[in-house]
């Protein structure tokens, strides 16, 4: 069986995995990413890294994923913020290391990529992974293909307006759903409330420190039946309905496929989005679409990379 490489680039880590074709991981090794020390630092953490996990295994291809804007053809990271890289090349250092095919694609694509052929997605040709975590964001798979765009720059649907004349985004537009429904905006509506003098269990549970609330916090309490805890997931959890119903209605997914930090909330975010969207879209599309928790969790990136470097050279 082929064995592939799946590189997950972190602002923090890097994650590498031997991942075999059926998607399971051999083996995996966490190195920390050390961007600030520079680009060539990174690429040889990556290489060494690779090099340890790989030992005497013949690699078929390998797969790298990471945040910010991809020439995913030429296999060049053109801007990543976290990283502190613009214009770099992540192809051609890792090509000429391993002497394999590489390919590189945006994070939450690659993610997406690995949940269709691996998990909740597999066996569908119609699929949406959305990944809600301090920002959200989303790959989708139609007609067998995941979609590009001109600039790899599809799916963005945390930038997908919820509220016309909403808060500003650092986008540059405004009323975006990651304003409202990411892990930041679940924060900052809860506090809202409470410097409005609405009363919250969440309160207590940070020991009145507003600093220290989390999506998760606020998830904990709404599961624990704190209302204004279960008012503001509701809210996040309708925000995204609206912006699924939308993706439902023009993409006619099979399955929907949520993940992210603040999808592990569970049930209580999950159920509201998935009676919106079953509610709200068109009789076919809803019908057609089944709202699942993702599963492929930590492993999510690696496997996601491996995925792509599996497809490109199937
Ligand atoms: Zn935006």
């Amino acid at each position: 069986m082929d064995i592939f490489a799946g590189i997950d680039l972190g602002g923090t880590n890097i994650e590498v995995a031997l991942v075999d074709s059926d998607g399971r991981v051999l083996s995996h090794k966490t190195h920390a990413t050390e961007s600030v020390l520079g680009y060539e630092r990174v690429i040889e953490n990556i290489k060494d890294t690779l090099n340890e996990i790989k030992g005497d295994n013949q690699l078929r291809a390998i797969g790298l994923c990471s945040p910010g804007l991809l020439d995913v053809e030429k296999g060049v990271c053109l801007f990543a913020g976290n990283l502190g890289f613009r214009d770099v090349e992540l192809k051609r250092p890792l090509e000429d290391a391993f002497g394999v095919p590489t390919f590189i694609e945006n994070d939450v694509n690659a993610a997406a990529l690995g949940e269709w052929r691996f998990g909740t997605g597999r066996g569908t040709e119609n699929f949406i992974l959305v990944m809600v975590g301090t920002g959200v964001g989303a790959g989708v798979v139609c007609d067998g293909h995941l979609l590009h765009g001109k600039s790899n720059a599809t799916a963005e649907i945390g930038h997908t307006i919820v509220e016309k004349d909403g808060l500003f985004c650092n986008c540059g537009g405004r009323g975006c759903l990651e304003m409202y429904a990411s892990a930041t905006g679940i924060v900052r509506m809860m506090r809202q409330y409470i410097n409005k003098g609405h009363y919250t269990s969440v309160v207590d549970e940070v020991q009145g420190n507003m600093d220290r609330i989390t999506a998760a916090i606020v998830a904990k309490k709404a599961t624990e039946g704190d209302s204004l805890s279960k008012h503001v997931i509701n809210r996040a959890a309708e925000y995204l309905g609206v912006a699924l119903v939308n993706y439902v209605n023009t993409f006619n997914p099979e399955v929907v496929a949520i993940g992210g930090g603040v999808a592990r909330a569970g049930d209580v975010l999950l159920k509201p989005v998935e009676e919106f969207i079953k509610k709200r879209s068109m009789e076919v599309q809803a019908r057609d679409v089944k709202i699942v928790q993702s599963t492929l969790g930590e492993d999510a990136g690696t496997v996601g990379a491996a995925a792509v470097a599996m497809d490109k050279v199937k």
